[in-house]
Formats: structure tokens, sequence, C-alpha cells
């Protein structure tokens, strides 16, 4: 029995493991701190899907921690403090209920972080989701950027694709997090699911190299659900049955079942441009070939244009009338694609 809870002590005492793709920045940042040399506002842009919340997360830690070393110990105060989500000196930014990050939020965190650190260590703001500070926060937040204060660090999150205030974004060190190469994520994947090499590749590719999302769709059966849609789709472009294929969107999936559309069609276009690299769709090579033989680059770039006007009105609409804007776009792709060829 004591063996096992001394064990058990151990395992919680570790922060929680990072996924090998972060590693590499992770040490590097760390290694800027163990030198004395850590940044007052580090700035990583990530792609979703890459778990880079528990980077983030160890990077607080690691310099909450008041012992030396590359991770943070699990056995100091700070330490413990930390793990029990209850550091005094850790503070939390981001968006409350989906809403952006309001100038008033980050008031109430300048106000703390200008205060003394009450365990007399370092102090840490992670801002999560920065692209959603609105203006006026944004320039709150950068006055306190400004001004460095000995022992506060800023620890800032936002999406590779987002864009920042360039006054804030120039007040950061900068580190960009891409997804992995394939053998890393492959390598992962196949100590995480018990799937063959090429489901795991297929379904890589369904979601741009992220592993996180490859992940879910083994666990979901997606790669199946999608190969079956995208016949039913099929179906629909010999048919030209709009009808037909409206009733197999899922409620819960709808957006993702454009998403698959946009895929294949998005692959159709680069097989008709020769272009061979980031395929998403790999697993349905026949199918490609032979609807972007019957379609021209011109019709295929339309119905590209079509779906993605269905997928931001969905996005937009909040479940208002989907059935009537799926019906729209799929009639649209019927007159002005198929029927143009
Ligand atoms: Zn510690």
């Amino acid at each position: 029995m004591c063996i096992i809870a001394l064990v058990i002590h151990k395992i919680s005492g570790k922060m929680t493991a990072l996924y090998p793709w972060l590693m590499p920045t992770y040490h590097q940042i760390a290694q800027t701190f163990d030198e004395g040399l850590g940044h007052h506002a580090v700035l990583i842009k990530a792609d979703s899907g890459l778990g880079v919340e528990r980077l983030f997360n160890a990077l607080a830690q690691k310099i909450m921690c008041v012992a030396q070393g590359d991770k943070p110990c699990g056995q100091c105060h700070s330490c413990h403090l930390m793990q029990a989500h209850s550091h005094p000196d850790y503070h939390e930014l981001s968006p409350i209920d989906g809403k952006d990050i309001g100038v008033d939020q980050v008031r109430d965190i300048n106000e703390m972080v200008a205060q003394h650190a009450q365990q007399n260590g370092n102090k840490v703001v992670y801002v999560q989701g920065a692209e959603r500070l609105t203006e006026a926060a944004a320039n709150a937040l950068l006055k306190t950027l400004e001004e460095p204060r000995p022992n506060t660090y800023f620890l800032l999150q936002t999406d590779s694709s987002s864009s920042l205030l360039a006054t804030i974004y120039s007040r950061c060190q900068v580190w960009n997090l891409s997804v992995p190469n394939e053998q890393m994520a492959l390598d992962w994947l196949k100590s995480e699911s018990a799937a063959e090499n090429q489901e795991i590749l297929t379904a890589l590719a369904m979601n741009l190299g992220r592993p996180l999302l490859a992940l879910e769709t083994l666990q979901q059966g997606l790669i199946e659900q999608r190969k079956n849609f995208l016949r039913q789709f099929w179906v629909f472009y010999r048919r030209r049955s709009p009808l037909e294929l409206l009733p197999l969107f899922d409620k819960e999936r709808y957006v993702q079942q454009v998403d698959w559309i946009l895929a294949f069609l998005s692959d159709c276009l680069k097989h008709r441009l020769e272009i061979n690299s980031h395929r998403q769709v790999a697993d349905l090579g026949r199918g490609i070939e032979q609807f972007s033989n019957e379609q021209t680059a011109l019709g295929l770039l339309q119905a590209i244009k079509i779906m993605q006007k269905v997928r931001s009105d969905l996005l937009a609409i909040n479940g208002v009338n989907v059935e009537l804007m799926l019906l729209d776009g799929l009639t649209r792709l019927v007159t002005e694609v198929f029927e143009t060829q």
C-alpha cells in the first residue's frame, strides 16, 4: 500500500506530460529563463489541435517554481499551489462565455500585477486567445507590457491565423509552433490508438497534420463516415438531386460535413491544376480523379466559393434555417457548376 501511495504521489507531483511536438519549444523557452534571460512577454502563435495549453501550463509552472531546473520540481510550495490551481500570483486572461476579452478584465489584471507578489516570487499572467482582446483591452495591456515590472511575466497565446495588434506584437518575444512532422505525429498516434498506419495517415491528412484532431477522428470513426458521406455527394452530383443529399446532413455535424465537401472540392482543384501537396482526401483518389476530369478549374473554384459561403453563413446564423442554407448551396452547385460544364 505504502509503495503504491508513494508512486501516486510522485506521479501527481509531476507536471502534465507535454506532447512530443511541444518539447523543443518548451526547452528553448525554459532555457532563456534558466539563463536569466526570460522575456517579460512571451507570445506563442500556434495552430489549433496541438494541445498548446499544456505548453503554457508547463511554462507557467516552470516560471513559478522556486527550484532551479529545466522542469518545475513539483515539490516546492509554489509548485503545490500551481498544481492545486490556487497560486495567488498566477492569473489568467481569456474570453468569457465566448465574448471578446474586455478592457475591464485587463484593468483587473493590471491592478493585480501592480501589487507585490503574495508568495514573494514571480507573477505570471496567461493570456489565452490574445487575438480576442478588444482594441481598448489591447491598448490597456500594451501599457503594462511597455513598462515591464520585475518578476512579472506575461505568456500570450494566439492562433496562427489570427491577427493581433502590431504594437502588442512588437513588445513580445514571438515563438511559432506549427504542426509536427509526419513521423512524429504518426509515432504518437500509434501509441494512442490501435489504428493501422494507413488509417492514421488518412486521419492526419483530414486534419492538416494536427495530431489531437486526428486522434479524435480515429476515435469517433470519422474516416468511414466521411467516405460514406462523400459517396452520397457523388450520387447527388450524378443525379443532380439536392433533396436526396439534404437529409444526410447530421444535426450535430453539418459544418464538418460541409468541410468534407470543401476538402473534396479543393483536392479536385489541386488535381486539376496538378498540385500534389497537402491532399486532404487522399483515401478517395479515384473519385477525385474522375470528378475533377469532368469539371473545369473555374467550375471547381466556383463550387468552392459556393460551399465556403454556405459554411460562413452556417457559422454566422447559429442554427436557424440550416436546411434552407444547405439546400440553397447544393442547388447552386447544380445550376452554377454541374450543369454549366
Ligand atoms: Zn517547484
